[in-house]
């Protein structure tokens, strides 16, 4: 068990950093009366290493997917009706409403700890450079604002009241006083004594001021109740601005820690392209024609890297080391067996002998299938195939190496040559492709290329119900990507039944 010490943000208007890295920490005792957070507080109770990295792995899903949603210019409620079914599965946070009101029961503790200490987690792994930062601030006040506009009216108005914000109420006289404006200002309302304005600087709500939604005068920006959504929300982005800088500052003294570093550190990059384990159940396509014979055929649903793996290896008639074993292990992830890839690869090398195969190629594979080598864990099961993250991240391909992922280790020119060779002519969707990939969002861009190659039979599956927005999250896996295109591809052959798609 450890105790999350975690180092708290402290409430001061001036921030002296060289003070505050060594300041005691504010605590205070959690009882979670409210369903949404500031997260002002840090998390006090003990917790084990595994529940701190389950809960912010699950919070990191959430936040990937909600980026992604983001990247891909899905509209509020789009990204609401997406979100949905994976806020149950990894997040529920549930109203105060689903135990009647009454009280706080167990249930909801627990849903609002986990919230509470993900959250809190995750600030650790984000403050380290100014990116990571900036992204975590932007996707955690996504989630607040999504949340926030989905609370119950009673219990958002308890949340505010409970907030303490300091805003100045402004006064029946000067309401009267400034009625004109006020209400110019705000054409939803008739009459100034119908609602309650709150005095603000202009500075802390950019979007009514954008939006030029409200009164201005000497600096003040004159706020009616209707428009407090905004004010919390950038309340919401100050306040974890402010204190993920502290918690930068704070870091040197979390690195000492052995246990706890490892798991921060991993979390940040997977902030990147989030990883994804495999099971199993990822490579079960029941009735699919999964031989050695087939694979040409099937590549027809492989992502860009595995097809240029597979384009290499037909071309060249062999792929070096690092080829080998990301195809390998792609090929058993996709349910092909020891059997048929022995037979794939000694077809496939056509250059060399049996001899010559038998010596130098043959173990291996065996290796990666768990038949031979290895700890006794691996034996029979061998190594599980690469997700996006690690062919993104690791072994970079070097001269004549086909491996890694083409979105990150082609230049744009060779991308959107193989893009066109593989049959994506749409200008939009390259043109989508080459930002994405500017802006290093590779699986973002193998994600518009899916999403634009299956786009009638994604609009089916939807408009049928067979599958919901879970079953079509963003793929992070080259399996997933496989998978999902033969079902997809195969909606009419397969048993409605098989049609799902396992978590990856
Ligand atoms: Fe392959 Fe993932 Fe790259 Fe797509 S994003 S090409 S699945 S490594």
């Amino acid at each position: 068990m450890i105790r999350s010490g975690i180092r708290p943000e402290i409430k001061k208007k001036r921030i002296d950093h060289k003070k505050t890295q060594f300041a005691k920490a504010t605590f205070q005792e959690h009882d979670y009366q409210h369903r949404l957070s500031l997260y002002d507080f840090p998390p006090t109770a003990e917790i084990s290493i595994e529940e701190f990295e389950t809960w912010a792995i699950d919070r990191l899903r959430i936040l990937a997917e909600l980026e992604s949603c983001s990247f891909r210019n899905r509209s509020p409620q789009e990204t609401a009706v997406h979100m949905e079914p994976l806020l149950k599965r990894y997040m529920p946070l549930s109203n105060n409403s689903a135990t009647g009101g009454a009280h706080i029961d167990e249930r909801l503790k627990e849903e609002r700890k986990k919230d509470h200490y993900s959250h809190w987690i995750l600030r650790l792994a984000f403050c380290r450079t100014e990116d990571l930062r900036r992204r975590f601030s932007r996707i955690e006040t996504t989630l607040f604002r999504m949340r926030f506009q989905q609370d119950d009216g009673k219990e958002k108005r308890a949340f505010i009241d409970s907030l303490n914000l300091h805003w100045e109420t402004v006064s029946n006289e000067e309401k009267t006083e400034l009625s004109e404006h006020l209400l110019a200002a705000t054409p939803s309302l008739k009459r100034v004594d119908d609602e309650n304005f709150f005095k603000v600087d202009w500075t802390s709500i950019p979007d009514l001021i954008e939006h030029r939604s409200v009164f201005v005068r000497k600096g003040k920006a004159y706020v009616p109740t209707q428009q407090q959504t905004s004010m919390i929300i950038t309340q919401f982005t100050q306040n974890l601005d402010k204190a993920l800088e502290l918690s930068a500052r704070a870091l040197p003294r979390i690195d000492e820690d052995d246990r706890l570093s490892p798991i921060l550190d991993h979390l940040s990059k997977n902030f990147a392209t989030p990883d994804a384990g495999f099971h199993d159940t990822d490579s079960s396509l029941s009735g699919a024609p999964i031989n050695a014979a087939n694979v040409d055929n099937l590549s027809q649903h492989f992502p860009l890297c595995m097809k240029n793996l597979h384009t290499t290896l037909r071309k060249n008639d062999h792929l070096k080391h690092f080829g080998r074993l990301q195809y390998t292990l792609f090929l058993k992830g996709i349910g092909l067996s020891l059997d048929d890839c022995l037979i794939f690869w000694r077809q496939a090398f056509k250059k060399i002998d049996d001899d010559k195969f038998n010596k130098e190629y043959r173990y291996n594979v065996r290796h990666v299938y768990g038949d031979v080598g290895g700890d006794a864990n691996r034996r029979g099961r061998g190594y599980s195939p690469y997700s996006c993250q690690k062919i993104l991240t690791e072994h970079p391909p070097g001269t004549n190496e086909a491996h890694g992922c083409p979105y990150r280790h082609f230049n744009i020119d060779n991308l959107t040559s193989m893009l066109q060779a593989t049959g994506v002519h749409d200008r939009e969707v390259l043109r989508g492709v080459k930002e994405d990939v500017e802006k290093k969002r590779y699986h973002i861009a193998c994600n518009r290329v899916f999403e634009w190659a299956h786009k009638v039979e994604i609009k089916r599956v939807k408009d049928d119900n067979i599958w919901g927005p879970a079953e079509l999250d963003t793929i992070v896996h080259p399996n997933t990507y496989f998978k999902r295109s033969y079902l997809l591809k195969n909606l009419n052959s397969v048993p409605k039944q098989d049609v799902k798609m396992e978590d990856s």
